[in-house]
């Protein structure tokens, strides 16, 4: 089988309720504003008439594959092993985001080409996985604005069977109103549903990244993530604070690359090792980091939710959650995911069963049929490889 051509549609969705935070870059809930998200829909056609799909990305992926696109003109789709590694050297002065835009559309081709999930594919058997409530970040428009909204949004999450919650804050924090919002979220849920805090990293010196996992060794919380503005990658700074703090770290969303994701927990930097199934060089690099920390004895926690995700994600031994971004008590947007599929499947805030799980879908591929009317009536741009 061989790759005939490629096509890459860049569709715009309106996202309501969101916008930019003006002191920040976090996407924060502000009642009646417009935000307009991207979205990449990849479709690889092969001359045996399988194609590869995948709706997800971002405008740098995009252009990455632009310095690669021609190249899988004429390659066998079957061999991503080694699409990865040459692709992995053609972007190696870059973040290697484009790498994913593609290795995903090819494990869906692959499964597709067998009448089989992605998921059996890689030996899973994992059919409910359950699912953390990951928070928007904080606003100051009667959403998150407060200890208590948090609090209770926590218990709202718990109502609905999710057995973890996870807090993104303010971008304009405050030590003491963050110190005070981990305590009352706590106290809130009770001792038995997991607590994380992901300062996606706000906070501006080490020693409020201190102040803030002490709050949370106090409280029990499960990880503290991406905790200060090194932006994550410093690996002697969150060694150093490992030894200050007893909450266990979550590293590496920021650290692109297998071997840089291992270097950071080989050294130290981190308790948890994260992994994204796009920014990751796709599934192929995704798996590649949970291989390599399985063998470390640690747990992989992968980014984001999705249909990439989901089927990586139950053949995967050594992780505990998936992550249902983006959830907020005053907005069931979740950007673009709702809009581009055709069958039903969904992330957001009450896409889990009372168990607090998501199911894997079980149909060929990522198992999900997009809605390519809706996905061509929203193109603004198209990119041809052939
Ligand atoms: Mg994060």
């Amino acid at each position: 089988m061989q790759i005939e051509r490629i096509r890459i549609d860049k569709a715009t969705f309106d996202m309501r309720d969101f916008a930019k935070h003006p002191t920040g870059f976090s996407l924060v809930y502000e009642p009646g504003s417009r935000k307009s998200v991207s979205a990449y829909a990849v479709r690889i056609y092969t001359d045996e008439g399988v194609v590869g799909e995948y709706v997800g990305g971002n405008s740098i992926a995009a252009a990455q594959v632009d310095m690669f696109g021609r190249y899988l003109i004429g390659k066998d789709p079957f061999q991503r092993e080694r699409i990865y590694n040459d692709v992995k050297r053609q972007l190696r002065k870059f973040d290697k985001m484009g790498m994913g835009l593609i290795d995903i559309p090819l494990w869906d081709l692959a499964g597709r080409a067998f009448g089989v999930p992605v998921r059996t594919l890689l030996g899973g058997w994992k059919t409910r996985l359950p699912a953390y409530a990951s928070t928007a970040a904080g606003d100051r428009s009667g959403g998150l604005d407060s200890a208590a909204a948090y609090a209770d949004f926590a218990v709202q999450c718990k109502e609905l069977g999710y057995r973890a919650y996870k807090l993104h804050v303010w971008d304009d924090y405050d030590v003491p109103e963050v110190v005070r919002t981990i305590a009352a979220v706590r106290d809130a849920v009770g001792p038995d549903m997991d607590l994380m805090l992901d300062p996606g990293c706000k906070l501006e010196t080490f020693a409020h990244a201190v102040q803030v996992g002490r709050a949370c060794d106090d409280a029990g919380y499960l990880w503290l993530e991406d905790p200060y503005k090194d932006t994550g990658v410093s690996l002697q700074g969150h060694r150093r604070l490992r030894e200050l703090i007893r909450t266990p770290l979550l590293q590496t969303e920021h650290v692109r690359g297998l071997e840089q994701h291992i270097d950071f927990a080989v050294g130290g930097g981190t308790d948890f090792v994260r992994a994204d199934a796009e920014y990751d060089g796709g599934i192929t690099g995704a798996l590649k980091i949970a291989y390599a920390t399985e063998g470390l004895g640690l747990d992989v926690e992968l980014h984001t939710p999705g249909p990439a995700q989901r089927q990586l994600m139950a053949s995967i031994r050594n992780t505990n959650y998936y992550e249902m971004s983006f959830v907020h008590p005053k907005s069931a947007e979740i950007g673009r995911s709702q809009a581009v599929y055709a069958d039903g499947y969904r992330d957001g805030l009450t896409a889990i069963g009372a168990d607090g799980c998501v199911p894997v879908p079980d149909g060929p591929g990522l198992g999900v049929s997009y809605d390519w009317d809706a996905i061509e009536a929203h193109t603004v741009e198209t990119r041809e490889y052939r």
